[in-house]
């Protein structure tokens, strides 16, 4: 990665928390129609994808990063939609590790389009680590979950190949949702923990207004934990760094470790430090953010003589969000964006 950046002054916003992870979501498109995501009901033909024109460009989000790497931002991870949608993606990642301050690129996938010589070329262009999802081991139940009949075997594929890539340690992102695959949770560890992958159990969220969400649907991270711990016994990993959004734990027989994302039952906002950018260029500075700051018409506009960095700098020092804090205290539902236009 390329040095330090010029004016890297620390940004926090008005809970004190730094400015530290950027999200780009590369695309809104995705290949998948995951029950909980993207249901195939509210994703269908008729649904209106954003077109080309209206897609932050790669040089559009590099400018973008480059002003978070100013304020203090040091970890990118792409995602989506399903970011490997979008064509050339290693242009990106090229441009993004080249940016003086940008210590670590990322990004969640669905392997669906890893191939070998996709997740070298991606490992050349600087990314450094990958994110693969996978909510079962059994095919009929994750054929069933990602709705559009992908199979199981692909997916593995693609994880091998980002080990081989060396885009390591590749973690697997497993979403729990209760009377669906409960059932995988052991597998799915016995599995990975002798594959050198760290397997990381996410809480069912109420991302968006799609997947009609409900409390009852949602695995706790203390039952996730209590399945895995009673197959193979675990102990805390202390985090390595503020606002590190899993729960790690280590197995006692030095099998590796499993992470849990429990952003219902033990919210994190606390330690919140990440900005999203949206494939059409709205910032969010939360997950569950109802409305973002459109930074395309900024970035588009040959009259407006902005200091980006500036800008942004203003929006995170304004920020309180912490919707998954105040999340119980809610009573009547808001219209929240959708999870596969920010990304996670
Ligand atoms: N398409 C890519 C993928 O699936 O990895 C990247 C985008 S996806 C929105 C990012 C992550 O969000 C995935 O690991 C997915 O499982 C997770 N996710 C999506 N909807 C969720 C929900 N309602 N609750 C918890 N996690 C969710
Ligand atoms: Fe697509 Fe990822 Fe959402 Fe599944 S979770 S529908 S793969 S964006
Ligand atoms: Fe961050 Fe918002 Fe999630 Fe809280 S709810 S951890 S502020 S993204």
């Amino acid at each position: 990665m390329a040095g330090k950046p010029k004016d890297t002054t620390t940004t926090t916003d008005l809970l004190g928390r730094a400015l530290s992870d950027l999200r780009i979501s590369v695309t809104d498109r995705c290949n998948f129609r995951c029950r909980y995501c993207m249901p195939k009901e509210v994703f269908g033909s008729a649904y209106h994808f954003l077109p080309r024109a209206e897609i932050l460009t790669f040089e559009e989000i590099t400018r973008v990063a480059q002003s978070f790497a100013a304020l203090g931002a040091r970890k990118l991870r792409l995602t989506g939609g399903e970011p490997l949608v979008r064509r050339d993606l290693e242009h990106l990642v090229a441009s993004l590790a080249a940016i003086p301050g940008i210590e670590d690129i990322a990004m969640t996938t669905n392997g669906s389009l890893l191939t070998a010589t996709k997740a070298r070329a991606l490992k050349e262009a600087g990314l450094g680590r990958i994110t693969v999802s996978l909510d079962s081991l059994d095919d009929d139940v994750f054929k069933s979950m990602n709705d559009v009949g992908f199979p199981v075997a692909r997916v593995l594929d693609a994880i091998a190949a980002a080990q081989e890539a060396g885009l390591t340690p590749v973690k697997v992102n497993m979403v729990v949702k209760r009377g669906i695959n409960q059932a995988s949770i052991v597998p799915m560890a016995a599995h990975f923990r002798d594959a050198g992958v760290i397997l990381r159990f996410i809480e069912y969220m109420d991302v968006g207004n799609s997947n009609g969400w409900q409390l009852t649907d949602v695995v706790s991270a203390k039952e996730i934990l209590d399945t895995v711990g009673s197959e193979w016994p675990l102990e805390p990993i202390a985090p390595t760094r503020p606002g590190e959004v899993a729960r790690r734990y280590r197995f006692l027989d030095g099998k590796g470790e499993i992470g849990i994302i429990a952003s219902v039952t033990q919210p994190f906002c606390g330690g919140c430090s990440r900005a999203r950018l949206s494939a059409e260029g709205l910032l969010y500075t939360c997950l569950f953010g109802t409305s973002g700051h459109d930074l395309r018409t900024v970035l588009r506009d040959p009259k407006a003589d902005i200091d980006l960095t500036a800008y942004l700098r203003s929006i995170w020092a304004r920020r309180s969000d912490r919707y998954s804090e105040l999340r119980t205290a809610q009573t009547t539902p808001v219209p929240k964006v959708e999870m596969s236009h920010i990304g996670g």
